[in-house]
């Protein structure tokens, strides 16, 4: 199916104000000059798809901004053939981008009504990521270890559970890395931890964001 020229227009707009606002890494650029962002969102929202900000995706919950996602895949920075664990897939945007930069994508999501939607669009843009329904926070046991885990919902703390199933390091090689926004519910820091050893994580603190919460038994409902 051929594109609508309008929607490459603005998307390459996109990709220049995201290079003005500091994102460096052209794998992650390519990805958001790619992926069709406005097959993401809701018909009513389609002229607002390619503006740098989140929009409602329905139950409560939002795809993230545009930079959010391009500042979390660069710092995830995913090599082709990495397997990639997210958490909270919502529209499934993010997860196309990790997808399209060449990663091999599982993605969780809590809100069944989300599951049921996104998991066909997906599969429909022929995008080949393995979906499930339940609570991230628990990560994907059978599937684990991952070189890389990404959160897209803010974290009171960072889950035992996804620090195991990160890859623990072998030889030069480091072990897995995971992205996470971590604060309170009005603001949450980036966090970057890399698995050092059986239990040893190195863990910086980058930037503030606020993100809709992580939901799941641990914190209540929130
Ligand atoms: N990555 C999404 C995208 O590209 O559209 C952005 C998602 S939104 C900011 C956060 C998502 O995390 C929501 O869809 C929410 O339902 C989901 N979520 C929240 N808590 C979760 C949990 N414990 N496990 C899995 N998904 C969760």
């Amino acid at each position: 199916m051929r594109e609508d020229w309008k929607f490459q227009r603005r998307r390459a707009r996109l990709v220049e104000e995201l290079r003005e606002k500091g994102i460096t890494n052209e794998r992650v650029l390519r990805a958001i000059g790619s992926v069709q962002r406005h097959q993401f969102v809701d018909q009513a929202l389609l002229s607002r798809a390619y503006l740098d900000e989140a929009l409602p995706i329905g139950m409560q919950q939002t795809i993230s901004q545009p930079f959010t996602v391009a500042y979390q895949s660069q710092t995830l920075d995913p090599l082709p053939g990495e397997r990639i664990l997210e958490i909270g897939t919502g529209s499934g945007y993010q997860a196309a981008v990790l997808a399209e930069m060449g990663a091999t994508v599982f993605s969780i999501e809590r809100v069944r009504g989300l599951y049921e939607k996104t998991t066909p669009l997906l599969r429909s843009l022929r995008y080949d990521i393995r979906c499930r329904f339940g609570d991230g926070m628990l990560g994907w046991e059978t599937m684990a270890p991952f070189d890389g885990i990404i959160v897209t919902a803010g974290a009171l703390d960072v889950p035992d559970s996804l620090l195991r199933q990160l890859r623990l390091p072998e030889g030069m090689k480091p072990g897995g890395r995971m992205v996470i926004p971590v604060g309170d519910r009005d603001q949450q820091m980036m966090t970057y931890i890399v698995r050092m050893g059986e239990d040893a994580f190195d863990d910086v603190e980058m930037e503030a964001f606020r993100f809709v919460p992580l939901l799941g038994k641990t914190t209540g409902s929130r």
